[in-house]
């Protein structure tokens, strides 16, 4: 800045500080301030951070209160291709949204929940924002920053990060010594959606719930929503008091658990007296024991789980209802995620005829709705596919280290959250089958606990090695499919890194209960890590 005031003085001193614009009007020329200006936007092209987190939803917003309380020296910022914050929950918005996790552990370890269990995305994003307001992070975000490259360099032990505009202009760059990758994993901007034959033919609309129009008036319309997981199970109560009649249609059915919105135990502490950060510790413990135990379960006695699924659905369908064909999946429970239907809401609906549901496949659209492979027609105003989304592995954004370009589906990771050759790096990948939040929290401890470790080394790369042991493992997908397969992840499995072998460490578990217990007690002075 001294270079540049002097700098300013020397050209005032030599131009005249006066001038007319071209409305002939005197204009005083303040250099000075015209030099500061230009200094501060070439500043502003290149940032350089401790560490940048990539994404503001629920993920990138819990990491930067883990890195402000546990590491208050780092500098970092928060970038995010949106305009606003939430991720998931400000992408989706239609009818209905919500969590269909309990928010004692899809909400923070350290900001009590005090709703009712399961959220409409709206209060999921109040709830971000208030976590972002009483810890002052709201300034650490800059928003409408798509990040398109992240280039590591060892020879400066830093990451360069390249962005543009969500219009695509080039956007500022930002260098950090260390990358926290919250930016999801599937595609927030194109959906999935099959290629119907006929759906040019189609005269009413058709619309993806990722996609939803809010202006869109669907009252007394007829209504097919295609699909059956969490999604359907939203739209489809939510639209069904507006719509003539709200058809799902589906593939193949899902598991249900339907369940009153409110938690028995939460009340009653309530009502004893007990302080909400108590209640929250006491309910959150108690969600993940049930969880626990429905997921031993679904294992050892799958029909066991699946009749007291029914009998739940009963409490809200009636006793007569009908199970065959549409609401018997033809795997374990829990091998894909249960859908939750708080207060039986879509079980209610198709109790009082508002909803039907179809199991078929899509033969060809027609002008006036769908013909299934069945041979009979379903008529429509509007179809809804809750079809699902696209995998983006990493955001979508190139990396290189050291020049190489990084090829994802050839990483190794380690323990789903670092990749063996790429150095200085985490990525928070979350629970499928428990809220994927209880992630953030366990690896929000582990990358501080890390960046503390390097600063105690005196080190500022850290780079995961392949013990010599495991190098003749072969790369496996990121998941066993028997274990968990919805079609999103069986779609695009090769795209993911790989696990090496059946070890912990060299996987993504998706089992919370043992990395509760195996993260926080990483050796990271272990084999796996080397520090330079
Ligand atoms: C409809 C729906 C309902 C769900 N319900 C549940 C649930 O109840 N429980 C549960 O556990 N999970 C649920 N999930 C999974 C859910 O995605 C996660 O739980 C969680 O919200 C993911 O949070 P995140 O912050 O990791 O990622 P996201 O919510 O996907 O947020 C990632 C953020 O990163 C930004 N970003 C991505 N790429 C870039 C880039 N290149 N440059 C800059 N910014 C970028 C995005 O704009 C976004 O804001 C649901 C998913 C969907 C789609």
């Amino acid at each position: 800045m001294q270079r540049a005031a002097s700098l300013a003085s020397i050209i005032s001193d030599l131009l005249p500080n006066r001038y007319r614009d071209r409305a002939g009007a005197e204009v005083e020329l303040d250099v000075t301030e015209v030099m500061e200006r230009q200094q501060q936007d070439i500043a502003r092209k290149t940032e350089d951070f401790d560490v940048l987190i990539i994404g503001a939803g629920i993920s990138g917003i819990g990491s930067a209160y883990h890195l402000k309380t546990q590491m208050p020296g780092k500098s970092f910022a928060i970038l995010e291709a949106k305009d606003d914050i939430g991720g998931t929950w400000h992408t989706h918005k239609y009818p209905g949204a919500r969590s269909d996790s309990d928010l004692y552990t899809f909400g923070y370890r350290f900001k009590p929940w005090i709703g009712p269990p399961i959220a409409t995305a709206e209060e999921i994003r109040k709830y971000l924002r208030d976590v972002l307001a009483e810890n002052d992070l709201d300034k650490s975000i800059r928003f409408s920053t798509v990040i398109t490259r992240c280039a590591w360099s060892s020879a400066e032990k830093l990451w360069t990060v390249e962005t543009r505009t969500p219009g695509g202009a080039e956007g500022p760059t930002y260098r950090a010594n260390f990358l926290w990758m919250c930016q999801g994993y599937y595609d927030h901007e194109n959906p999935y959606l099959p290629a119907w034959p006929g759906a040019g033919d189609f005269k009413g609309l058709l619309i993806h719930a990722q996609k939803w129009d809010e202006s869109l008036d669907y009252t007394g319309k007829k209504v097919v929503v295609i699909g059956s997981g969490a999604t359907a199970a939203t739209v489809i109560p939510a639209m069904a008091d507006k719509a003539a009649h709200v058809t799902m249609l589906q593939r193949s059915p899902t598991y249900f658990y339907c369940y009153p919105n409110r938690s028995d135990l939460a009340d009653r502490l309530r009502e004893i007296g007990v302080d909400e950060d108590t209640v929250h510790r006491c309910v959150r413990l108690d969600y993940l024991h049930n969880l626990k135990m429905l997921d031993r379960r679904a294992r050892e006695e799958p029909d066991m789980v699946f009749e007291e699924l029914k009998e739940l659905i009963r409490q809200y369908a009636g006793p007569d209802f009908e199970f065959e064909p549409n609401f018997t999946p033809s795997y374990r429970p829990w091998q894909q995620r249960l859908a939750f239907i708080p207060d039986g809401d879509m079980f209610e609906r198709i109790r009082e005829g508002k909803v039907s549901a179809v199991t078929d496949t899509i033969d060809h659209f027609t002008p006036g709705g769908i013909h299934l492979g069945s041979g009979k027609d379903l008529e429509a105003d509007i179809v809804v596919a809750a079809t699902g989304f696209n995998l983006l592995v990493m955001g979508g954004i190139a990396f290189e280290v050291d020049g190489v370009p990084v090829d994802w589906s050839k990483k190794a990771t380690y323990r789903g959250m670092m990749f063996e050759g790429v150095p200085n790096m985490a990525w928070v990948f979350g629970y499928f089958r428990a809220a994927w939040t209880l992630r953030v929290d366990l690896l929000g401890d582990f990358v501080c606990e890390l960046l503390r470790h390097m600063g105690e080394k005196g080190a500022s790369m850290v780079n995961i090695v392949v013990p010599a042991g495991l190098s003749g493992e072969t790369l496996m997908p990121w998941i066993e499919d028997d274990n968990f397969n919805p079609s999103y992840l069986v779609r695009d499995m090769d795209k993911l890194p790989k696990r090496l072998g059946e070890q912990p460490e060299w996987r993504h578990t998706q089992d919370y209960w043992r990395e509760a217990v195996d993260i926080p007690a990483i050796n990271l002075d272990g084999e796996e890590f080397a520090y330079s």
